[in-house]
């Protein structure tokens, strides 16, 4: 094998001729391949013959690869040694193959959004960067969508739009659609269809020994594929469930609160917009605690949306009380569907779409809904860790209250995504610029005492851990459920597809 493959520290070991000195901006095997890669390289040479004409290959040195690789959380993030752009499913395909042929590791890069520390455990090998499968083709009978591994959800939501339809997507506008849909997928719309994985109708899935299959409900993986997916292939293509626009009109009342207000704020969500988890269709309730000194210079505020569709201003039903409390702000304003990520601040020109260097681990949890106390605890703690110079003072701690009507009408056993009944999702998310061990300790430690604040409160004997926003020191039994038929089927399924565990770097079954 050339040096060239070996892991970094192996590398850096070994001689000075370590990856990045590699910089030199040459064609590979192809001038149509992009290629800024050592010329003369026999595997690379082998790999870029088998590549379409569209198929590109980067090798770190050149802009491209730094384009390419860099993420948006960079706390463990895996390491590459060369870039592979794939420009159509089939170089997917001859990649996976190569990977394994020259025994090396290899990970889909698709929006880069994902955190989890277990990505970490890979130090060398292929990054499989989805950009270029990018597309949304909505079927003649306007019932379904066929779109490219590698699109953003974005895209999706837009070109839907245009078409007048619409699916559920994740919420973010800059993560990819399948980084959600492969670990269940939160998005607006899953009120009324439920999560995004259970919009799928079918998958083109590259396997652990690089066949590419397509696979749907007739399969024993589509079980699996639809929550674990990370663990099972790569997706290069999906058909999913689309609708009509049932809405145009969406309407947003943004509240700022400050600190001392936290147990009457949660005390009237729970009253007036979870009520037991039975939050109306049309109903969502996000928050933030977060920095603002123009707000509040002393303490986090409590940013509180109330999001109602089909209207052009929220029902007072729903916001009367949170407008008693009293407010440090209150904002109305109505528009489409298409303004919800500007209004919340997930567009792909907002700050959580940047990369920036930071570390940003979360601690998700799954919850029935807000423990008062334990609010108020939590605040507490988590003011008093990211007030003034401290590290962690971007850090954010969300609350995602979407409806829950049409995820929890599909059977839980259905699909690999274990959490179906719980009404809430929330996640301290610890930002910061990463100086060292210990201060990433010191992150872990904070986010861990902030969930478990949560959790020890709910009263649920298991943590439910959203993998998709994983930490990555949660166990799979947290990950995808704890009930033992779940972890035996899994499991079945891995070493029926994947007994090398090739697809082992997100969230690992085992
Ligand atoms: C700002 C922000 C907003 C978010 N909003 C939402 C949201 O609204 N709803 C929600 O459910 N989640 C949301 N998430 C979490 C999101 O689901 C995960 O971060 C997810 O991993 C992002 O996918 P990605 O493609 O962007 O990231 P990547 O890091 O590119 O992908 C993450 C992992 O997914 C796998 N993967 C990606 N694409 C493929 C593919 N085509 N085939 C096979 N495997 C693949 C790979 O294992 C990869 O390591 C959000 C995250 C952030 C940071």
């Amino acid at each position: 094998m050339m040096l060239y493959w070996l892991p970094f520290h192996a590398v850096a070991l070994l001689t000075a001729w370590a990856i990045p000195s590699i910089g030199v901006a040459t064609p590979l095997a192809r001038d149509n391949h992009g290629a800024k890669c050592p010329e003369g390289d026999p595997d690379l040479t082998k790999l870029g013959e088998k590549l379409s004409s569209t198929g590109k290959i980067y090798c770190p040195g050149s802009t491209e690869f730094e384009e390419a690789s860099t993420r948006w959380s960079i706390l463990d993030a895996p390491k590459v040694n060369v870039v592979v752009v794939p420009g159509t499913e089939n170089d997917v395909v001859e990649t996976v193959k190569f990977a394994n042929q020259k025994n090396l590791p290899f990970l889909a890069y698709n929006g880069v959004h994902g955190a989890i520390t277990t990505l970490g455990k890979m130090d060398h090998g292929i990054e499989i960067y989805m950009r270029q499968l990018s597309s949304v083709k909505v079927s003649q009978d306007g019932e379904t969508v066929k779109i490219g591994g590698g699109t953003i959800s974005k895209d999706v939501t837009d070109q839907l739009w245009a078409a007048g339809k619409q699916s559920v997507t994740g919420t973010c506008e800059c993560v990819s659609y399948l980084g959600p849909a492969l670990g269940g997928g939160h998005g607006w719309l899953q009120g009324h269809h439920g999560l995004v994985a259970d919009q799928l109708v079918s998958a083109n899935i590259v396997l652990a020994d690089g066949s590419l299959k397509t696979i749907d409900a007739s399969s024993d993986l589509w079980w699996a594929v639809k929550g674990a997916g990370h663990n099972f292939g790569i997706v290069t293509s999906v058909t999913a469930k689309i609708y009509d626009i049932q809405h145009q009109d969406w309407a947003i009342d943004t509240l700022v609160f400050s600190g001392e207000k936290v147990e009457a704020v949660y005390q009237a969500a729970n009253q007036h917009l979870l009520k037991n988890g039975t939050q109306p269709v049309d109903l969502i309730n996000w928050s933030y605690w977060l920095n603002d000194p123009t707000a509040d210079p002393n303490n986090p505020i409590i940013l509180f949306y109330i999001i109602q569709e089909g209207v052009q201003k929220v029902d007072p039903v729903y916001t009367k009380t949170f407008h008693d409390i009293g407010p440090l702000s209150a904002d109305s304003i109505g528009g489409s569907y298409n303004d919800l990520a500007g209004w919340t601040n997930i567009a792909t020109t907002s700050p959580p779409c940047q990369k920036a260097g930071l570390a940003n681990p979360r601690f998700p949890i799954y919850l029935q809904g807000y423990n008062v106390p334990a609010q108020k605890k939590a605040y507490d703690v988590f003011a008093s860790a990211i007030r003034g110079s401290s590290a962690f003072n971007n850090s954010i701690f969300m609350f995602e209250g979407y409806s829950t009507e049409g995820v929890q009408a599909i059977d839980s056993k259905s699909s690999a995504f274990a959490f179906r009944g719980e009404n809430l999702l929330a996640a301290p998310l610890i930002t910061y610029v990463p100086t060292g061990q210990e201060l990433e300790d010191k992150a872990a430690t904070l986010g861990n005492r902030l969930r478990d604040i949560l959790h020890q409160a709910s009263g649920l004997k298991e943590m439910g851990v959203y993998v998709n926003y994983a930490y990555g020191d949660e166990t799979p039994e947290q990950w995808y459920g704890s009930e033992r038929w779940r972890q035996d089927r899994l499991r079945l399924l891995k070493k029926k597809y994947d007994p090398e565990n090739r697809f082992g770097f997100y969230g690992p079954i085992a």
